[in-house]
């Protein structure tokens, strides 16, 4: 088994579709990068969230009932309860089909712990114009469909690819709010036409904010990266981060999880090999199961 080099420090680029470029160190165990103070600013998230639904967390399916002339018997159960039943999952499929027709709304500013950050962003697209958001959900969907068959319960930040945001601070505290066994946000990057594969997101430790779901957001990338990879062959990331991975405290979505989470950029949407794949529903199923085998990985040993 392949060590991953987490505890190097890596220059990390940030040209993906979260918006914005810049450049931070990732931090290393041994010598910490300092980190950018945190705000004392309190969250206005209610003052900026578009209006949302209440998230509905479906319930557990019931178990059959015995039958009432059940026969006595002195044999004892021996059906163990399914290891994923009942635990919750947050999918937050990113940024959503009306975010380009509010424009304004999404630039609205929200504190994210170590600055402000616009309310959302509109994503990458292919060069012949398949847009992120419709990426995202697609997947978001199937990955919803395989975890609840396995009986995990799953919420999505939005259920649908047609309004705008919710805000980058929403779309946290969804998972925060359902007290999520875990959380993953899928999106696709818009990085150079000539790199290509897959990164992983893990949340740089911010003080006082997320610093208990740091070690398990890397279990959780670890598991998610390593199943994907597997699904569908995909290479890792050649352009920025290491080995597939990418340090960071510049993402609302991250630094304010009290529950564990990442990110997922499945792919390179300007690359012309990756963007074939990623148009592909047949692809774009791999590419779910790839992520549910991982998530549910990470929950079978948490
Ligand atoms: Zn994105």
């Amino acid at each position: 088994m392949r060590v991953i080099g987490l505890a190097a420090a890596v220059a990390i680029s940030l040209s993906a579709c979260g918006g914005g470029t810049s450049s931070i160190a990732a931090p290393s165990p041994s010598a910490p990068a300092p980190l950018p103070e945190v705000s004392s600013t309190p969250i206005e998230q209610e003052a900026v969230s578009p209006p949302a639904a209440p998230v509905v967390i479906p319930p557990p399916v019931p178990a059959p009932s015995a039958p009432s002339t059940a026969p006595v018997t002195t044999t004892p159960p021996s059906v163990a309860p399914a290891p994923l039943a009942g635990r919750v999952v947050v999918i937050d499929p990113g940024h959503d089909g009306g975010n380009a027709a509010h424009a304004r709304d999404i630039a609205t500013q929200v504190d994210i712990g170590t600055g402000t950050k616009e309310c959302d962003t509109v994503g990458a697209q292919t060069a012949d114009g398949y847009p992120e958001h419709a990426l995202n959900f697609d997947v978001a969907q199937r990955l919803r469909d395989r975890l609840t068959s396995a009986g995990v319960r799953v919420a999505l930040t939005h259920t649908d690819d047609t309004g705008w945001g919710p805000c980058i601070t929403r779309r946290a505290a969804i998972g925060n709010e359902a007290h999520a066994a875990a959380a993953i946000s899928v999106h696709a990057d818009g990085g150079s036409s000539s790199g290509r594969g897959f990164h992983v997101i893990l949340p740089a430790p911010v003080a006082g904010l997320n610093d208990a779901i740091v070690a398990p957001s890397r279990r959780l990338g670890q598991a998610v990266h390593s199943a994907f990879a597997a699904a569908t062959g995909e290479p890792t990331a050649d352009y920025l981060g290491s080995d597939g991975y990418t340090v960071r405290s510049d993402l609302g979505g991250l630094n304010l999880s009290t529950v564990p989470k990442v990110f997922i950029e499945m792919g390179n949407m300007d690359n012309g090999t990756d963007a074939a794949r990623l148009e592909t529903p047949a692809y774009r199923d791999r590419m779910a199961a790839g992520v549910a085998a991982g998530i549910t990985a990470f929950l079978k040993e948490s």
